[in-house]
């Protein structure tokens, strides 16, 4: 069990539909996942760091990553890729930790505050005081 890490999650499958053949089979039936990879603590998502999109084709059952594909179906594969946002579960780690540095901060000036006005608490002595000096021999 790792206590920290980098994990993948889907973001999302869209179908190209008819717009882009496959290059393999000529049948327009691909469709784009893409995932995303994240660090995280304790498995909580801290901060996405990469997207990465597969192509998928539903009639000869081909996958390749976006990167290989054709010109035309890396093009839609990006462009599916740019549409697709980062879930904001994936900053969660990262708000919790501004929001406990924030936290911390807060209540270090409430507790702290201003510093009180040093007050003096001797009393200023009355006379002073005759030190007698032992008689050297
Ligand atoms: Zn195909």
């Amino acid at each position: 069990m790792t206590m920290f890490g980098v994990r993948s999650a889907r973001l999302g499958t869209v179908p190209l539909g008819s717009r882009v053949p496959c290059d393999l089979c000529g049948r327009p039936k691909l469709t784009v996942a893409v995932v995303g990879t994240y660090f995280h603590v304790l498995f909580v998502p801290t901060y996405p760091l990469a997207r990465r999109a597969s192509v998928g084709c539903a009639h000869c059952h081909r996958v390749i990553p976006s990167e290989a594909a054709a010109p035309g179906v890396k093009a839609a594969a990006e462009a599916v890729v740019t549409r697709l946002r980062v879930p904001r579960t994936h900053y969660l780690g990262l708000a919790a930790a501004v929001a406990s540095l924030l936290f911390c901060a807060v209540l270090g000036v409430a507790l702290l505050g201003e510093p009180a006005p040093a007050q003096n608490t001797w009393a200023p002595l009355a006379a002073p005081v005759a030190v007698a000096s032992p008689a050297l021999p």
